[in-house]
């Protein structure tokens, strides 16, 4: 049988069976799974801008954090500096996206936010949990490397 590359898995696939694993009712999936998937979201990590490792934490890491406590500060902190990184830099077009109102959903009217895309382009998301609409706005980090 082959051996699963980081190039098979997105980041989120890779996190989400990292989480699995670390969840598991078996012993050995719990300690040997997360431990595989952990060398292959590494390799996938280093291939990401630093403006994507930044929306990264914001998903993934800041959520885990209550509201106004230091360790939120501390992220938000970390976020920021590394969308204003040169590896993470917002371009021109990126902040008029992000400071104009967003556009509303198309389906609930509700507001949308900005994400920078991981493993796609990057996409407006409806802030309202049950839409979960996501429109793509073809913007992608190889983009960036003019
Ligand atoms: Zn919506």
């Amino acid at each position: 049988m082959a051996q699963a590359s980081d190039e098979d898995f997105g980041v989120y696939a890779l996190l989400e069976a990292q989480r699995r694993f670390a969840n598991s009712k078996r012993l050995s999936d719990r300690f040997f799974g997360p431990m595989c998937i952990a060398g292959l979201l590494r390799k996938c990590l280093a291939k990401l801008t630093d403006r994507q490792v930044g929306q990264l934490v914001s998903d993934v890491v800041a959520d885990e954090l209550r509201v106004l406590s230091p360790e939120m500060e501390i992220c938000e902190h970390a976020v920021r500096r590394l969308f204003r990184s040169a590896g993470g830099c917002w371009r021109d077009q990126d902040t008029s996206v992000v400071d104009d109102a967003m556009p509303p959903c198309p389906l609930c009217g509700s507001e949308t936010t900005y994400h920078v895309g991981i493993d796609e382009p990057d996409f407006l998301l409806c802030v309202r949990a049950d839409c979960e609409h996501k429109e793509q706005l073809g913007i992608c980090a190889d983009d960036e490397e003019d």
